[in-house]
């Protein structure tokens, strides 16, 4: 069979996305590949096909049990001679599936790193015929990265070892140093190398400030935009966890918490339960993400602010795995600022890196306070610089209206100052508006020139000018929680620089989804579809999900989103016209096809 014939007989896809039909045809050829492409942008799809096509068995080498667990599921359902080794195998389960390998019954085997570096395994694999090495999460090979595996290193041996398989190495993030170490001990000297941009075109970013309302917000958001779809929640802290997914289950969703202080079994289930449904939402620490590879989470929602932009990144990033529109959507408070700020400020790392970690909660404070567009200034800090507007983000899609906030700072700034340079935001604002608290009264600040100069600004436009101050460097915070001048400060003071702010609007939600698809060239099928044939495709959800639990496989291995709404959408009659829709393979036809034709005929 030619790639082509794979791709439509067993993926069900017309043809390959440009970047993959290089690497496909470079593998087949027998040579070697580095591909540096985005989450969703089908990198397995890159080893897949040469596996099949190529004789004898594909190597994948993967860190991530869940994965390979869900890869294989996924290929033995499209008829692939699939199978993994990992430390869940049992002894006897692990004989057979080396039994299998050894009589090339198999057309890929997915094999942890520490498990191919065995003897054993390697001589094994000498016995028979690798089609090709994929090395999955390459990355790892990285001594400075934070994902660094001994293990990957020594992978180093098979290029000793097999000199005429091809290799692949494949990750979603590398920077040039980390490319540079991935083709050094991975790869051949003529390695062919695609890489393609950071940008995560399918998810939109909504962001804005914390206005006191953040959890009604998560809600409206989840019941407006997500209804019954699958999302993540994340928090600072456990008990926050334990607060919200409670909170949210009194509104209605199906939400569970996942953090470190769990008990194991109760943390299994949860995972278990995420992985497998198609609409749970899992509140969560950012301990809650490694190896989870959950293709169809349509939303990330951060109720706290990350500390870097390489973690935001990452977080979100775990959204729109499966390509389609997704969202991340985040609150962020004063008080989120002030705390992260105060744990730089107190931590014991030495001066050099405390300035570092400065500058990286200051890059993600003006992520959040951008008026511009958010993908553009997202995409900057990773060095990929854009000369358009994404047309995807908030900001795109609800410019923001701008005031000059230059005086109500220079206000601000003179109440700090009046008031020591000790107080905290509420206080500051307590003063600004001339309230007789018995605080102030006590510190006699009801006398100083500030006392009630504000009260014709409200106190969430006070918090925002705070912010600002704050993000701009104009302000800093003191260890224990007041904020005090910098040496810039003075700039504002004498009005030689201006602040300009955003206008607060009333509907913070941000903008619909009907906005988004009309903007985007992203295919938004199920957002797309109109009511008749969204109740189909309720109808055809509910038929996948007894055909998942029946098997216990995640939701999206029977078919995906983006099949179930074409489906609703074209409403085939039959067989044939079934495979006509992308996603659909002959294997899944045989196997699912009739009780979907059986829905789709039985009409509204
Ligand atoms: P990655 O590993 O890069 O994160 P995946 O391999 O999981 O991405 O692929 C992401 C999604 O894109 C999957 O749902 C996959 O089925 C789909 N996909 C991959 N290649 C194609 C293609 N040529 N045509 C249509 N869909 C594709
Ligand atoms: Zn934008």
């Amino acid at each position: 069979m030619t790639p082509d014939d794979v791709l439509w007989t067993v993926f069900g896809f017309d043809a390959f996305r440009p970047r993959q039909e290089e690497v496909v045809s470079r593998l087949v050829a027998g040579g070697d590949v580095m591909v540096i492409m985005p989450t969703g942008s089908g990198k397995s799809l890159c080893y897949q096909v040469p596996s099949i096509v190529r004789s004898g068995t594909g190597v994948v080498i993967s860190p991530l049990i869940a994965l390979m667990r869900d890869q294989v599921e996924d290929l033995r359902q499209r008829g692939v001679r699939a199978a993994y080794l990992n430390s869940s195998l049992s002894q006897t389960e692990a004989r057979s599936v080396e039994g299998q390998l050894a009589a090339g019954e198999l057309d890929l085997i997915y094999v942890a790193p520490e498990r191919l570096l065995t003897p054993d395994f390697l001589h094994l694999l000498e016995m028979i015929e690798p089609a090709l090495f994929a090395i999955d999460e390459a990355h790892c090979v990285s001594q400075w990265g934070h994902d660094f595996r001994p293990d990957y290193v020594e992978l180093s041996l098979l290029r000793e070892r097999f000199p005429t398989v091809p290799r692949v190495a494949l990750t979603a993030t590398a920077d040039t140093p980390t490319r540079q170490e991935i083709a050094e001990r991975l790869l051949s000297d003529d390695a062919l190398h695609v890489v393609t941009g950071f940008d995560r075109p399918n998810i939109r970013y909504l962001v804005r400030p914390d206005e006191g309302a953040a959890r009604p917000q998560l809600l409206r958001f989840i019941t407006e935009q997500h209804s019954g779809e699958s999302g993540i929640v994340y928090c600072l802290s456990r008990s926050m966890v334990d607060d919200v997914a409670a909170w949210l289950c009194t509104q209605g969703i199906d939400a569970i918490a996942y953090h470190a202080g769990m008990d194991a079994a109760a943390r299994d289930e949860n995972q278990r339960r995420f992985r497998v449904d198609d609409a749970v939402v899992v509140v969560a620490t950012i301990a809650f993400g490694m190896g989870i590879d959950k293709p169809d989470v349509r939303f990330v929602a951060h109720l706290s602010l990350p500390k870097s932009l390489e973690a935001y990144y990452q977080e979100t990033g775990r959204a729109g795995r499966d390509g389609l529109p997704s969202d991340a959507w985040m609150r962020y408070s004063i008080a989120d600022v002030i705390q992260l700020a105060r744990f730089v400020a107190q931590s014991t790392a030495d001066e050099a890196h405390k300035q570092l970690e400065r500058r990286k909660l200051d890059a993600m404070l003006g992520y959040c306070e951008t008026t511009t567009c958010r993908r553009r200034v997202l995409l900057a800090y990773f060095d990929d610089e854009r000369d358009e507007d994404c047309g995807n983000c908030d900001n795109c899609l609800q410019p923001q209206d701008t005031w000059d906030a230059t005086e109500a700072a220079q206000k601000a700034l003179s109440c700090v100052v009046r008031t020591e340079q000790r107080f905290g935001v509420g206080y500051l604002i307590d003063v600004l508006h001339g309230r007789n608290e018995e605080r102030i009264v006590r510190n006699g600040h009801d006398a100083v020139s500030t006392f009630g100069i504000g009260s014709d600004v409200d106190a969430p436009t006070w918090k925002a000018v705070f912010r600002q101050l704050i993000v701009r460097g104009e302000l800093a915070s003191t260890p224990h929680g007041g904020l005090q001048l910098t040496e810039r400060s003075v700039d504002v003071l004498k009005g030689r620089t201006t602040v300009t702010l955003p206008t607060r609007t009333a509907t913070t939600t941000g903008v619909t989804r009907a906005r988004q698809s009309a903007n985007t060239a992203v295919r938004a099928p199920v957002d797309t579809l109109g009511p008749k044939d969204k109740a189909l495709f309720d109808r055809l959800r509910e038929v996948r999900r007894a055909l998942a639990q029946a098997q216990q496989v995640p939701a999206y291995i029977v078919f995906a989103d983006g099949v179930l709404a074409d489906m609703a959408r074209l409403r085939p009659q039959t067989a044939g016209a079934l495979l006509e829709i992308s996603g659909v393979g002959e294997k899944k036809l045989a196997r699912y096809g009739e009780a979907f034709l059986e829905t789709i005929r039985a009409g509204d």
